[in-house]
């Protein structure tokens, strides 16, 4: 069993390594997820000059760990946002997926990508009987914004449902193959840089200064698309969100199905199908919740095993930004600095509205969109909902929070350490705290990383920063 996502194995584009550019860039894009490199692939035809560094491989972050299913079918999202905000805005924020489905769909056909596009009917189940009213008034919902809602008894694979409808206009691709099809339509264009970490951003003489860990880049505009920004101001985001961890399973099995489904319970249900692998995710939760990762990953391959008989062949987890208000942050933080982010486990259509959106506001074209998502909304629900949720990370704040016999604390200077002896009796010490906002770190023992779990940075055994929002090793 390979602990990896099924599409890490199609990140096949190479990217030759060249000196950071020293004159003033036009625009910087930091980040080659779907986001990034989605901005790029809009921005190509642009006469000015468009830089993307990535801290890594472009396409081989969360993007890469996702499910990849293009849908508007979002859980129970329709109610919330209409309780939060109302019904109007709820409306908006259907339109608005709808809006980057055909935008996603136009680029796949324009340009002929081969990436496993496939046209794949959703299905929304509860299997809670105290759900259903709950699932009845999401259908309400879709339907009072002119969506043809389908009523099931079952689903089309066995699984147990107590109540089911499904949608049509929702796909299903392989997000890798996506991916590198645009690195090869941009790379003509746009100047790309993989391994060069943004660090710190400055703003001098009318140029940002963006900091990295290969040099300074001086950029007229800057695009923040890495998932998480990795600084605190403009923006708070991470006082405006949690993030949330799901565990992925995949294996083959024995007939060809062509749906996809997700529950709007608690307890996470989620499916879909990729050639002759069914990938199924579960044990949806917030990292600071539920620290041991053993038992987390264990829980969900005990669960694929219930409902499928079916051992992985694939396991990952992947983690994204949920917000308190359930809307993304798209647009201008400050004067030509660009953010977005909080896609609440929807980056498939989000990334590429963020792109959309913030191609327009570069372009200083008018986008329907842009005050839906607009980063400087105020709403007291998810005002509330932010106090609330800063409280669940004092404990990890102040003490570190889960300990198991594999990890020991060691002094030194008055400094202490977190130690882990790996198998071959090499000692691998780290501090305890995380670079980013100080909280303490915890064992990942399944990966053998260190994982922040306030904010979800991820760093191998001896401290390199794997994935953000810490900038820094730890
Ligand atoms: C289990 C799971 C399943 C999901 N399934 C779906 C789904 O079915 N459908 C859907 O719509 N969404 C899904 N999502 C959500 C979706 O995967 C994400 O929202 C989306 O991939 C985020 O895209 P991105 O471009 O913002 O980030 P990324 O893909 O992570 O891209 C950001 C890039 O920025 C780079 N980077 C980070 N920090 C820096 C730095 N300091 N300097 C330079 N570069 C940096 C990273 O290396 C990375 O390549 C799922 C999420 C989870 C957790």
């Amino acid at each position: 069993m390979k602990y990896n996502s099924i599409w890490e194995q199609y990140n096949k584009h190479s990217i030759e390594n060249k000196k950071l550019p020293s004159e003033v860039v036009d625009i910087l894009i930091i980040g080659g997820g779907i986001t990034g490199l989605t901005l790029s692939y809009l921005l190509k035809d642009y006469s000015q000059k468009v830089v993307i560094i990535d801290k890594g491989k472009i396409g081989n972050s969360v993007t890469s760990r996702s499910t990849a299913k293009i849908s508007f079918l979002q859980q129970d999202i329709y109610q919330k946002l209409e309780k939060t905000f109302d019904y109007e805005t709820s409306k908006k924020y259907y339109e608005s997926q709808m809006y980057a489905i055909e935008l996603l769909k136009n680029i796949i056909e324009k340009n002929k990508i081969s990436c496993d596009f496939l046209d794949s009917p959703s299905y929304l189940f509860t299997n809670m009987e105290n759900n259903i009213k709950s699932l009845e008034k999401e259908k309400q919902l879709l339907t009072s914004f002119g969506v043809e809602c389908f009523d099931s008894d079952e689903l089309p694979i066995k699984f147990p449902v107590k109540k089911v409808f499904y949608t049509k206009n929702n796909y299903t691709f392989n997000p890798v193959k996506y991916l590198n099809k645009l690195v090869n339509i941009i790379k003509s264009n746009i100047e790309i840089y993989e391994n060069v970490c943004a660090e710190n951003i400055n703003y001098e003489n009318n140029n940002y200064i963006i900091e990295t860990s290969q040099g300074k880049i001086k950029a007229k505009k800057v695009v923040i698309a890495n998932q998480y920004p990795f600084f605190i101001k403009p923006g708070f985001i991470p006082f405006r969100n949690y993030m949330k961890r799901e565990y992925v399973n995949a294996a083959s099995i024995d007939k060809k199905y062509q749906f996809n489904a997700i529950n709007i319970d608690d307890e996470l249900h989620s499916i879909r199908f990729y050639n002759k692998y069914l990938i199924y995710v579960s044990n949806s939760h917030r990292i600071v919740n539920k620290l041991d990762s053993e038992k987390n990953y264990q829980k969900a391959q005990d669960n694929f095993y219930k409902y499928f008989n079916l051992k992985p062949e694939y396991s990952w987890l992947n983690q994204d930004l949920i917000t308190n208000d359930h809307l993304p942050i798209i647009g201008e933080v400050k004067k030509d600095l660009f953010i977005s982010t909080g896609y609440n486990a929807w980056g498939m259509t989000n990334g590429v509205l963020g792109a959309k959106i913030i191609h327009d506001l570069l372009e200083k074209t008018n986008n329907e969109f842009t005050d839906l998502v607009k980063p400087n909304r105020i709403n007291t629900i998810g005002i509330f909902n932010s106090i609330i949720d800063s409280l669940s990370y004092i404990k990890p704040y102040i003490e570190a929070p889960f300990h198991n016999n594999d990890i020991y604390v060691e002094e030194d200077n008055g400094i202490k350490y977190n130690v882990y002896v790996d198998s071959k009796g090499i000692k691998h010490r780290v501090k305890r705290k995380c670079p980013h906002l100080k909280c303490n770190l915890i064992f990942n023992k399944k990966e053998l990383t260190w994982d922040c779990p306030c904010h979800g940075s991820r760093f191998d055994l001896d401290g390199k920063l794997i994935e953000g929002p810490s900038k820094k090793d730890i």
